[in-house]
């Protein structure tokens, strides 16, 4: 989850330059020029909303032409390429997750081929890709997955991991909480419902709070020498991390950002600041076996 500024500007003209190609001509593009813009008119006026878009009725041939003008490796269409590559092992726009691999049509292809080359509908995504395949729309009225350039809070921070029971066995708990000002309900739902995969993100906030346990300085550096001083001090150093996690990945939602914060969760933090101010204890050693 995570919020694009993908600008729509140039897109008709990058269009008119694939018609102008020879592969762009045997993709009939040219002869559908008005088509195209017209449906990229509708795609920034409904803001990528499959329920107010009407779309055209798919047709083989113009489908296949389009998804291998996708794969070209066209001048025209360098900005797909350099979104593919600034996407690799950076924030999933849909999920969240590190593990962006791909680059994703939000309306797909299947049911709307006339996107397939518009930035504004093209996002890096991870693996959680295949949960969404085909589908646009849940079963019940406003259902549909946040779209990262015209949702404007996909971006502030809606996932959260509670961490209880921490000595021997603890457990990890997601929940997903719309932030403040989220007007479409059913759509925050049924995005975090089907795409964040609860499972894998509280294996990745276990994973964080294991290392942090065993040794508290590979997550937080001033750890390694040193004891914080006061919790005052501890709440800091960690939130300090918190926001370099939040503004290297440009999303609150990454999945390290929502580790950091699960840390400063107040029962969570009295618990790590009784172990951390424990007497005796030396600088660097873990927190507590697990
Ligand atoms: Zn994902």
């Amino acid at each position: 989850m995570k919020k694009f500024a993908h600008s729509s500007k140039g897109q008709y003209r990058a269009l008119a330059a694939v018609a102008s190609t020879k592969r762009g001509r045997d993709a009939e593009i040219a002869t559908r020029m008005a088509f195209f813009a017209k449906a990229y008119r509708e795609y920034v006026k409904h803001r990528g909303n499959p329920w107010l878009m009407t779309g055209q009725v798919p047709d083989a041939a113009f489908r296949n032409a389009m998804a291998g003008m996708f794969g070209a490796r066209l001048a025209a269409l360098s900005y797909i390429a350099k979104l593919r590559n600034a996407a690799r092992g950076r924030c999933c726009s849909m999920c969240g997750s590190l593990n962006s691999n791909q680059v994703d049509h939000f309306l797909p292809q299947h049911h709307y081929p006339e996107f397939s080359l518009f930035l504004p509908n093209l996002f890096p995504v991870c693996s959680c890709n295949q949960s969404k395949g085909n589908k646009t729309l849940g079963p019940d009225p406003g259902e549909r997955f946040l779209h990262p350039k015209f949702d404007r809070k996909i971006g502030e921070r809606a996932l959260y991991v509670r961490i209880r029971c921490h000595d021997d066995a603890p457990t990890y708990t997601v929940v997903a909480r719309k932030p403040k000002g989220v007007r479409d309900a059913a759509a925050f739902d049924f995005h975090t419902r089907t795409l964040v995969s609860h499972d894998a993100l509280a294996d990745h906030v276990k994973d964080g709070f294991e290392r942090f346990c065993r040794r508290p300085g590979n997550v937080v550096r001033a750890f390694k020498r040193t004891n914080p001083g006061s919790k005052a001090v501890l709440t800091r150093l960690l939130r300090d991390e918190l926001d370099e996690s939040c503004w290297q990945h440009r999303s609150k939602n990454n999945w390290d950002s929502v580790f950091l914060h699960a840390l400063l969760e107040r029962r969570t933090l009295a618990w790590i600041w009784r172990r951390m101010s424990a007497p005796g204890r030396v600088a660097g050693s873990p927190l507590v076996r697990l």
